[in-house]
């Protein structure tokens, strides 16, 4: 059994729940994952406070990554599933439990807030016409309707829903929705499914640093011809073959006058709104096939299906991630510079969307949004190195910068500030990033690109959306362990102790 006075725990200091320990490996155990994991789970059930009995955790799956299996369980109330509520046990490669988390819902306060909300469901006749009508609007269906009765806890409410499942064509997709009972409205959805390769012209990253010049500027979007030797012919892989910028991992589709063309050729210059589609396609999609590169493929994919991007999304120069049920898409605006002209930019707002995917409602704290700020000019400071000059390389968004409301600046963000913790928290997550993406930089001199960036992303399968820099520099360090056998460790974790984290 689990002593947890000689293990690292984070409580939920709400319902008095260890919501993580971690810091242990139980003896090598026998079995597959799934074994381990139940096995594990009936032993520590009081130790853990998980007020529902063994029959109600519903195993559900096992998440393969390269240092370690994770085995979800779903708990269960009144014979309907409660999304959102889970455990995972976390197993390293040599069969003993390091970690475990565990987001159950306390029986007591199921029994409290439930019964409310029964008597406000919409009858099913009406409920039944539309999801009907809501399935038809995600193209011809070509299955029948599925739908199963779930709970689903959405930011401390629990929701009665139907989990609804269809197929359809023009365009291909297998749907997954749930539907709130009340209402009737979506409150998340999925596409589950799938080439064609095309040619595309973008800059990579941006032209500031191809053309190493600081001297750029927007000139309201205008061509100019200084930009000829910044552009790069490329391949547009993985398309579908409807002749839009719609594939495996992008779909620029919600873009206003989205591009078309059929014969696979999308070679624009920047006064060409549809060169900012090319970008996104382009980026996101080379981002997410070097993660493949890396292992994180298969069962071991990190959102590895297609994100939907919006790359003139308005007139504020401001680009996003939305996180909310439903959406989960990727938005860019225009003022300024065109934030999706510059990479870095890209890579940034696909970082959020990564983390999301791992961790669904990843960043609940100031230091979890942090993090998600730091991991997005990580990913792009890390993912564009190789393009740049080495005095351009710990700058990110440079590009982008020139453009800026109050003047050109020289860049958005560093990753080598010397910021230290916690002294230097201002409370503002981009700025306190700038500590967590300066620690991931110093990961990657130690490590080595394809090393770091392995850890970096394995990390976040240890997180959930209270994790905070402690937890996240844990988690690295766990990461290392499972994956590369705890090489270099002790300099790894020194990282975190110079800066104050550990
Ligand atoms: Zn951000």
């Amino acid at each position: 059994m689990l002593d947890l006075k000689k293990c690292t725990v984070r409580w939920d200091t709400e319902n008095y729940i260890p919501k993580k320990v971690s810091d242990f490996e139980t003896p090598p155990l026998k079995g597959s994952p799934k074994t381990i994991a139940k096995k594990f789970l009936k032993e520590n059930l009081g130790v853990l406070k998980i007020s529902a009995s063994i029959n109600d955790l519903t195993f559900e799956k096992t998440v393969e990554s390269i240092g370690a299996s994770t085995v979800l369980f779903q708990q269960h109330f009144q014979g309907r599933p409660i999304h959102g509520a889970w455990v995972a046990v976390h197993i390293n490669r040599g069969k003993r439990v390091f970690m475990v988390k565990n987001d159950t819902v306390p029986a007591q306060k199921l029994k409290r807030q439930l019964p409310k909300a029964k008597a406000v469901f919409l009858s099913s006749s009406k409920i039944n016409a539309t999801i009907r009508k809501k399935a038809k609007e995600f193209g011809d269906l070509t299955t029948a309707i599925k739908k199963e009765s779930m709970l689903y806890v959405l930011k401390g409410q629990i929701k009665h829903v139907w989990k609804v499942k269809f197929g359809t064509k023009k365009p291909a997709g297998s749907w997954i929705l749930f539907v709130d009972k009340t209402n009737g409205q979506i409150i998340e959805e999925r596409n589950i499914l799938k080439k064609i390769i095309g040619k595309g012209r973008v800059f990579r990253p941006n032209p500031i640093v191809t053309l190493d010049r600081d001297d750029l500027f927007d000139k309201k979007d205008a061509d100019q011809e200084i930009f000829d030797k910044a552009y790069k012919r490329v391949k547009l892989k993985g398309l579908h073959t409807d002749g839009y910028l719609k594939g495996s991992y992008v779909d620029t589709t919600n873009t206003p006058n989205n591009v078309r063309s059929l014969n696979y050729e999308f070679v624009f210059t920047r006064e060409d709104d549809r060169f900012e589609e090319v970008m996104a396609y382009y980026h996101i999609d080379t981002i997410q096939r070097y993660m493949q590169s890396l292992g994180f493929r298969g069962n071991r994919g990190i959102l590895d299906k297609p994100i939907k991007a919006n790359v003139h999304g308005g007139f504020d120069d401001q680009s996003y991630y939305d996180p909310s049920p439903g959406k989960k898409d990727l938005t860019y605006g225009d003022g300024g510079v065109d934030d999706a002209e510059d990479a870095d930019i890209i890579a940034h707002e696909y970082g959020h969307a990564l983390q999301d995917a791992i961790v669904p409602g990843f960043g609940q704290t100031d230091e979890g949004r942090a993090i998600g700020e730091g991991f997005g000019d990580y990913l792009a400071g890390s993912f564009y190195y190789e393009y740049k000059k080495k005095s351009r390389r710990v700058k990110i968004a440079e590009w982008d910068a020139k453009g800026f409301a109050g003047g050109p600046q020289e860049y958005l963000r560093r990753l080598d500030s010397t910021k230290h913790y916690p002294e230097d928290m201002e409370g503002e997550e981009h700025l306190d990033g700038e500590i967590w993406s300066a620690c991931l930089w110093e990961v990657r001199r130690l490590l080595g690109k394809k090393r770091a960036d392995t850890v970096i992303l394995e990390s976040h399968f240890y997180l959930n959306q209270y994790s905070d820099f402690r937890d996240g520099a844990e988690a690295l360090i766990l990461a290392n362990k499972n994956v590369f056998n705890g090489w270099r460790s002790k300099a790894l974790k020194k990282i975190f102790e110079r800066r104050g984290i550990l």
